[in-house]
């Protein structure tokens, strides 16, 4: 199994859960959206009503389900979890909402893949609380209007980019998550570490911070993974010497880098002269899906500076060619 993956076992669900931080003061790093969240959930409360509706966008693993959950704590509400695919009828949706009670968090992951009709029910639910059913057919058709109540709609994407307009218009607060620090990661290692009672010391968890590649939910597997090694070999502490023994079986370099990673940016490199070139080409040639390599891959190796993105399509930057020790090609001028 890669490292890198957006699928969840049933065991990464059960570990995540155990290591979510569950009020604002123990989440860690994302300092801006933390502050917003901060002042609106306290004049929310202040003001008895329920909050506003908030989207996070933001590459998978960096916390947004984390934050849905912690928004309904800090609000003392329940949350009702829901995804884009898995709903596929306005009825289906109704019926998630009829059931919210008051002041209730509904999150919705993977909000750009809901279908239109569903979504199109959403706008008069967000904005009106309330909802147009359509009972019977034809002539005797009727519409009757069922009142819900005040709840927050909290959304998750990878692609804000793929919302529609009038959808994005009714979030009322809007969070874009960023990558996290190398001593971010190194806090939350540690936290984690001590939630599932492991032992590290503060170069092991540097170490794998590092090659965490700004993600809490690689953090965490990585820490996992390491901890198997450590038990088995090293008594089950983890130090530097364990932390890089561990990684480099497991094949995630210094940046952080994968298999995937390094052949994309190896594929682009060798095929196509380290671009440009389109990523639907860079997909075809890997038999990888494009979209899983835009939001999954790139988002690590363009923040870091490995490709550049050009209206002439991606390229292969400097720092890739010396951090895989090859020549740079002669820039075209
Ligand atoms: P997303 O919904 O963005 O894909 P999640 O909220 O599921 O990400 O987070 C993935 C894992 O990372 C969870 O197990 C969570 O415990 C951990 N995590 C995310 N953000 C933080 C944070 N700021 N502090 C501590 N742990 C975090």
């Amino acid at each position: 199994r890669r490292i890198i993956t957006t699928e969840l076992t049933e065991e990464d669900k059960r570990i995540e859960n155990s290591l979510r931080p569950q009020l604002l003061d123990s989440y860690i790093g994302q300092e801006k959206a933390k502050a917003n969240l901060k002042v609106y959930i306290e004049a929310a409360k202040q003001r008895g009503e329920s909050l506003d509706h908030v989207l996070f966008y933001g590459p998978p693993g960096l916390g947004k389900t984390t934050l849905a959950g912690i928004i309904a704590n800090e609000m003392e509400v329940n949350m009702k979890v829901t995804s884009g695919p898995a709903i596929e009828k306005p009825g289906e949706m109704a019926a998630i909402l009829s059931n919210l009670k008051e002041g209730d968090v509904l999150f919705v992951d993977e909000i750009h893949r809901l279908n239109r009709q569903v979504e199109e029910l959403l706008y008069p639910a967000m904005e009106d609380f309330a909802i147009d059913i359509v009972i019977g057919k034809g002539a005797a058709a009727k519409s009757i209007r069922l009142e819900l109540p005040k709840f927050t709609l909290v959304g998750a994407t990878t692609r804000a980019g793929m919302l529609t307009p009038p959808l994005r218009d009714r979030f009322g607060v809007v969070n874009r998550l960023e990558f996290y620090t190398t001593e971010e990661l190194k806090e939350i290692i540690c936290r984690s570490a001590g939630v599932l009672k492991v032992d590290i010391d503060s170069e092991g968890a540097f170490e794998l911070a590092r090659r965490s590649r700004g993600t809490p939910r690689l953090a965490n597997r990585l820490l996992k993974r390491v901890r198997d090694f450590a038990q088995v070999k090293y008594d089950g502490y983890i130090t530097k010497e364990v932390a890089d023994f561990a990684l480099d079986l497991l094949e995630v370099d210094k940046l952080g880098l994968d298999n995937m990673d390094r052949a994309i940016i190896l594929s682009m490199i060798e095929k196509f002269n380290g671009g440009p070139v389109g990523i639907e080409t860079v997909a075809a040639t890997l038999g990888e899906d494009s979209g899983t390599i835009e939001e999954v891959y790139e988002p690590y190796l363009v923040q870091n500076g490995l490709i550049l993105r050009t209206p002439r399509g991606r390229m292969v930057s400097g720092i890739a060619y010396r951090h895989f020790g090859l020549a740079e090609k002669p820039v075209d001028l």
